[in-house]
C-alpha cells in the first residue's frame, strides 16, 4: 500500500495549493478530485469565466461607443474627397 505524508480532498484554487506547496517540499501528496478536471470553482466558474465576461463586454461598450463616435462626426462635418 502507498504512504503519503499528506492528502488533499478537493483540486481547487486551495488543494492544489496546498498540494503543489507541500510536494514542492518533498513531502509524498495524494490529491483527491471528485471532478474529471483540477481547477475548482475559480477555473471553471469563477475568477476566470467571469473576468474573460468582463473583458467582453468592456470591449463591446468601447466598440459602442466608437459606433457613435463615428456617427456624430460624419453628421457634424463634411468629409471632402
Ligand atoms: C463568480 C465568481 C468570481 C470569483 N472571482 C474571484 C476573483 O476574481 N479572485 C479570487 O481570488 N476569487 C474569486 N472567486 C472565488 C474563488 O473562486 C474561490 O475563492 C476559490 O475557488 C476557492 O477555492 P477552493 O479550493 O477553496 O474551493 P473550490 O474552488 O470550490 O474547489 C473545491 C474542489 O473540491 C472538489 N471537491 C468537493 N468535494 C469533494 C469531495 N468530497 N471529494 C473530492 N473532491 C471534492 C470540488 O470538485 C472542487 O474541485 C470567485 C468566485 C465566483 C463564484
Amino acid at each position: 500500500m502507498k504512504q503519503y505524508d499528506l492528502i488533499v480532498i478537493g483540486g481547487g484554487a486551495g488543494g492544489l495549493t496546498v498540494a503543489a506547496g507541500a510536494a514542492s517540499l518533498g513531502a509524498r501528496v495524494a490529491l483527491i478530485e471528485k471532478e474529471a478536471q483540477l481547477g475548482g470553482d475559480c477555473l471553471h466558474f469563477g475568477c476566470v469565466p467571469s473576468k474573460a465576461l468582463i473583458k467582453i463586454a468592456s470591449e463591446v461598450y468601447e466598440a459602442k461607443k466608437i459606433k457613435e463616435w463615428v456617427c456624430l462626426a460624419s453628421k457634424k462635418y463634411t468629409i471632402w474627397r
